[in-house]
């Protein structure tokens, strides 16, 4: 079972900053900004490349905006970033979306 997955049926732990049935939110265990949250679906999707869902694609995305206005960095701004494959840099095959803010985050930065 990949990491998420075992986050998502919480046999490892997590900060979790929200869930529903299809979605969990929770912070990053290596943040690259003052605010840095990922959200997940609880099923296994690898990645957007995987995604067809519409209603999930877009319960993401709110979730993510949501997630943004309880930890107050909604109205300064934020970065929503899905990485998606090699190419993308994405590292963990299962996909998340970055909530990113708390700073100005004008250029992408990664964590060594
Ligand atoms: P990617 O590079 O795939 O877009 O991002 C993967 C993210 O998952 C990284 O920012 C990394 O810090 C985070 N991450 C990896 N493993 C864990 C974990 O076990 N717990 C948490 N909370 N975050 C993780
Ligand atoms: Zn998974």
């Amino acid at each position: 079972m990949c990491i998420f997955c075992q986050i998502a049926k919480k046999k490892i732990p997590a900060e979790i900053v929200y869930e529903d049935e299809k979605v969990l939110a929770f912070k990053d265990i290596h943040p690259i900004a003052p605010v840095h949250v990922l959200v997940i679906t609880k099923e296994h999707v690898e990645s957007v490349n995987e995604l067809v869902d519409e209603q999930l694609a877009g319960r993401l995305i709110l979730v993510g905006k949501r997630v943004a206005q309880d930890l107050a960095i909604s109205e300064k701004g934020y970065k929503l970033l899905f990485r998606v494959g090699a190419d993308g840099g994405q590292e963990v095959s299962h996909i998340h979306l970055h909530v990113l803010g708390g700073a100005k985050l004008y250029e992408e930065i990664r964590a060594e």
